[in-house]
């Protein structure tokens, strides 16, 4: 059992975006107090959920004991031992009966380094399943496949944050980091803002520049950029002959995007197309970045890579002081694609179908290539088939709300219901965990020792400030002692995260995500370690790789790949039953599901309930108020939410945040419409109509 002893103050981090901002947690009179540190990316400041994150430790319903759904159908209190055997033996009758693949895990992009790695271990060994996913297919995986094909690499800054103070000129594509990761702002002070979303928001308030574009064009117009880039002179043609492939097939799809014709397709002026590419083109120094608004579409790999090929166009990656990069959302959300609970992936950020990867990963866990199973289903197919002829008929989910966070929500409820098992580890009752048949708490963020990555490629450590209350299990242990009553040998499963992080280091040598030169003993002493970092035996340790791609890509030729994308509809346009674009996002004071957020006083103050932002005059016309209430209705299901009224909004869309459960989810309404290449849902355009509510 690993140290519990608490302690007087640590250095860690923000439990949640993935800024990690960094942290310093102590005791005050009133129980754990937090304030900033002055780590790079936050430098001496908090958002509103970082100060108050201590409250998450002491919420009211903090899950204490196991509990066990009774004959009555009601969760009882169960003892550790009575719960893991429950859960063991049922899930090895369900093996029994239909096989590995009716097993499947679910887990999170929030999930420490150390516990991604072993639940994707546990999954693969323990139970034997191709079945386990995570909640980050649903944050950066288009990004992800995107920057993979183009660079031969995906970690989401290829550079520091830092480095972004000193541009001249960034195109923020679909974020909003003055909401989501407000600290970061402070790196944009200098440079001029470039904001492509369909609403005005805080972030696009501060822009120079702010194109609106209609949902689900975002793709058109990035055509449309690189078309003036390459036709008004901006293209660094020497860049391109030098440092890519690929430019005339990309270039045969721009070519037909004039502006006039970008204009028709995503309503944004041509005036404001050419004033964008002056921007970036006049630049010295100039980044693109996407976020969510681009990338959450059935297209939003081809989109991503569409704001790539500008940046290509431009000659901004692998440019110091210059680049291309994506604002990974959740707290581990970068560590968490790359050790393993991917259903195409391996440890190493490598692919389960790569031989040489699956031989090297057996060989870490002590077995052979061939007992590893293959690629299992991507997120929402995997919700999508629970219950299902042929499908999983076991879930155990870690560090994740399906049931408010995934898309179609009433269908993942009744496919989370057709189960046959469902286990949640969380350490609150979470939506998803009031549905389970075993509940296990785990411990939290200042309670438990990790490692985390952030949006840069930097690893970090989580250090206990706490241990864990009276009854509460850690993730780790969770698993070591499913593992063994599943007949795993104790020692393939280790409680301390110490030693899992070493393993993880073996397993990711030679991979994309090389660890293996990252100890906790050179975090601890303070070093900024950014992957990759591999082992260098009896020499000088590697200092890692701040930034990327300077002296070339990580493709065979080292040369970036420019894409031939072309713009496509969403799945739904509107039409006359549903009128409308919806379209969703975060706010300030929530994170994901709102499942902590929602618990803290001042954050569920701030946004207590669910609202849907509307403009004037398209609410007027559907006999909307300020402050009533709308049904807001897509091909799926309808959603309440309290009206706001915002004039800067386009009189075509609505805007729904996706914090909230119950009656106001707003993944009611959103589609199931999934990227070929990344499986990314459509969160971010559906049609729909809306109607005065009960009390409108
Ligand atoms: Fe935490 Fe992100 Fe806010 Fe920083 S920006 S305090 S990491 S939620």
């Amino acid at each position: 059992m690993p140290d519990r002893a608490p302690r007087t103050s640590v250095a860690t981090h923000c439990p949640y975006c993935a800024l990690q901002c960094g942290t310093r947690l102590g005791h005050g009179a009133s129980g754990t107090v937090v304030e900033p540190s002055d780590f790079p990316v936050n430098d001496g400041s908090l958002c509103q959920k970082g100060w108050t994150a201590p409250a998450v430790l002491d919420v009211p319903d903090r899950l204490r004991r196991p509990l066990l759904r009774g004959p009555d159908g009601r969760l009882a209190p169960a003892g550790w031992d009575t719960a893991l055997d429950t859960v063991a033996t049922r899930l090895r009758r369900i093996r029994d009966e239909h096989g590995p693949d009716a097993l499947a895990v679910f887990g999170g992009g929030g999930l420490t380094n150390e516990k991604a790695y072993l639940l994707g271990k546990f999954a693969r060994l323990a139970l034997g399943t191709s079945q386990i996913d995570y909640n980050g297919r649903f944050c950066m995986s288009s990004a992800a496949a995107a920057g993979n094909a183009a660079f031969g690499l995906d970690r989401g800054l290829p550079f520091p944050v830092a480095d972004l103070g000193a541009a001249d000129t960034i195109l923020l594509a679909g974020a909003n980091p003055a909401e989501t990761m407000p600290p970061l702002m402070r790196h944009l002070r200098k440079a001029d803002l470039i904001v492509i979303d369909p609403r005005r928001t805080k972030t696009a308030e501060r822009a120079a520049l702010h194109l609106q574009p209609v949902p689900g064009t975002d793709l058109a117009l990035a055509l449309g950029l690189l078309h003036i880039a390459v036709s008004d002179g901006w293209c660094d043609k020497e860049y391109v002959q030098e440092r890519t492939t690929g430019f005339d097939a990309a270039w045969r799809r721009a070519v037909t995007w004039w502006p006039e014709r970008v204009e028709q397709v995503t309503g944004v002026p041509v005036a404001e197309q050419r004033a964008a590419v002056e921007l970036l083109g006049e630049a010295r120094r100039a980044y693109v970045l996407t976020g969510r608004g681009a990338e959450q579409h059935s297209k939003g790999a081809d989109t991503a890579a569409a704001f790539i090929n500008l940046a290509l166009a431009l000659g901004l990656p692998g440019v110091a002081g210059s680049g291309y990069g994506c604002l990974t959302g959740q707290g581990n959300g970068q560590g968490g694609r790359e050790h393993g609970q991917k259903a195409d992936q391996l440890p190493g950020y490598r692919m389960i179908t790569d031989p040489e990867a699956r031989a090297h990963v057996a060989r870490v866990w002590g077995t052979t290539p061939d007992a590893l199973p293959g690629p299992g289903r991507s997120a929402y197919e995997l919700l999508d088939a629970l219950g299902t002829e042929g499908g999983p008929r076991a879930l155990l989910v870690f560090g994740s709300n399906p049931l408010v966070s995934a898309p179609h929500s009433a269908r993942v409820a009744e496919r989370l219901a057709a189960l046959d098992l469902l286990v949640v580890a969380d350490f609150v009752p979470s939506e998803t965990a009031r549905t389970a048949d075993v509940v296990l708490p785990v411990a939290q963020w200042a309670e438990e020792e990790g490692s985390l990555t952030n949006l840069e490629g930097r690893v970090l450590r989580r250090r206990r400030l706490l241990p864990p209350p009276e009854g509460v299990r850690t993730d780790l242990e969770v698993l070591h002692g499913l593992a063994v009553r599943l007949g795993e040998p104790a020692h393939r499963y280790p409680t301390s995260p110490r030693q899992v992080f070493d393993e993880l280091r073996r397993a990711s040598r030679g991979g994309t995500a090389d660890y293996s030169g990252i100890t906790y003993e050179r975090l601890d002493a303070g070093e900024a370690l950014y992957w990759p970092c591999p082992e260098r035996p009896g020499g000088q340790p590697h200092p890692g790789t701040p930034r990327l791609f300077l002296d070339g890509f990580a493709t065979p030729d080292g040369r970036a790949r420019f894409a031939e994308v072309d713009h496509r509809d969403p799945a739904e346009t509107p039409d006359a039953d549903h009128p409308l674009y919806a379209t969703t996002g975060r706010v300030l004071a929530h994170y994901q599901s709102g499942a902590q957020t929602r618990r803290v006083p001042e954050l569920n103050d701030a946004v207590p309930e669910p609202y849907v932002e509307i403009h004037p005059d398209t609410a007027a016309r559907a006999g909307l108020r300020e402050g009533g209430t709308a049904r807001v209705t897509s091909a799926r299901g309808t959603t309440v939410a309290r009206v706001r009224l915002v004039g800067s909004m386009r009189t075509d869309t609505v805007f729904l945040p996706f914090h909230h459960p119950g009656a106001g989810r707003a993944n009611l309404i959103t589609g199931t419409a999934l990227d070929p290449r990344s499986r990314m849902p459509e969160f971010k355009v559906c049609a729909v109509r809306i109607e005065p509510g009960s009390d409108a």
